[in-house]
């Protein structure tokens, strides 16, 4: 039996609010955290305690499980790192075959400090949304990096830490299905309306799939999921009706 008590990285985009919920009805105490590593944008702060009030108001059972919230400042980190989401480079492919958005390390980091908070939480489970399906240019958030980092987090701590990765093997439009598994149209809704994924922090333009400027790697990513996973559950609807 894993421990009861999780910690999720919570971002307020999509895939982190699939795992705070994935959580919440997993683990009967869940706490949340998030890092502020000096983003070009506050928007997807903003929207972190937006999405966690509207979980806890539209799914009570989980709200009761949902405990407080911590903001890590990792500024220093941004700073060393400073690419894209930290500066106002433009977002390119490098030679290296990484999106200049990559921060080198950033998942690494995220994971010790968010053992740090665990151990004196009590919370041993770390949650992240780290998928290496879709995206695998980001090698801190490959599966076989995050085995390694549990074994070292759990001999530098001595404490049976465990990191829980529920997105890694799934693609974006399995992503999507999956926040409907778990909450229904009611978490789709909720995804759609509050979380956030663009690299610019565009919130005017509302797509089907949410807010965004549709451009970005990260817009792309999340509508052609989100149209995908649409484009499935029609060939799903077919299929049921042929065959009654
Ligand atoms: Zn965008």
């Amino acid at each position: 039996m894993a421990s009861p008590a999780a910690l999720v990285l919570f971002s307020g985009g999509q895939d982190s609010t699939v795992c705070l919920a994935y959580a919440l009805d997993r683990y009967t105490r869940v706490e949340t955290v998030g890092f502020d590593y000096g983003q070009r944008h506050g928007v997807e702060l903003a929207c972190r305690q937006k999405v966690r009030d509207e979980i806890a108001r539209r799914f009570p059972e989980w709200g009761e499980r949902l405990g407080p919230d911590h903001m890590l400042d990792v500024k220093s980190f941004g700073a060393i790192g400073d690419t894209s989401l930290t500066s106002d480079t433009e977002i390119v492919m490098l030679d290296s075959g990484l999106p200049s958005t990559f921060v080198p390390g950033r998942n690494l980091a995220f994971f010790v400090y968010a053992a740090a908070l665990g151990y004196r939480r009590g919370l041993t489970t770390l949650v992240g949304g780290m998928c290496e399906t879709d995206y695998s240019g980001y090698p801190d958030c490959r599966d076989a990096t995050l085995r390694a980092l549990q074994e070292a987090i759990r001999l530098g701590t001595e404490i049976p830490f465990s990191i829980d990765t529920p997105l890694m093997w799934r693609s974006k439009a399995e992503t999507w299905a999956y926040a409907q598994e778990l909450g229904g149209a009611a978490l789709v809704r909720l995804i759609i309306e509050e979380t956030h994924t663009c690299y610019k922090g565009e919130r005017g333009l509302r797509h089907d799939w949410g807010y965004g400027c549709g451009a970005c790697p990260a817009c792309q990513l999340r509508a052609k999921g989100y149209a995908a996973w649409q484009a499935s559950q029609q060939g799903e609807r077919r299929q049921r009706n042929v065959s009654s």
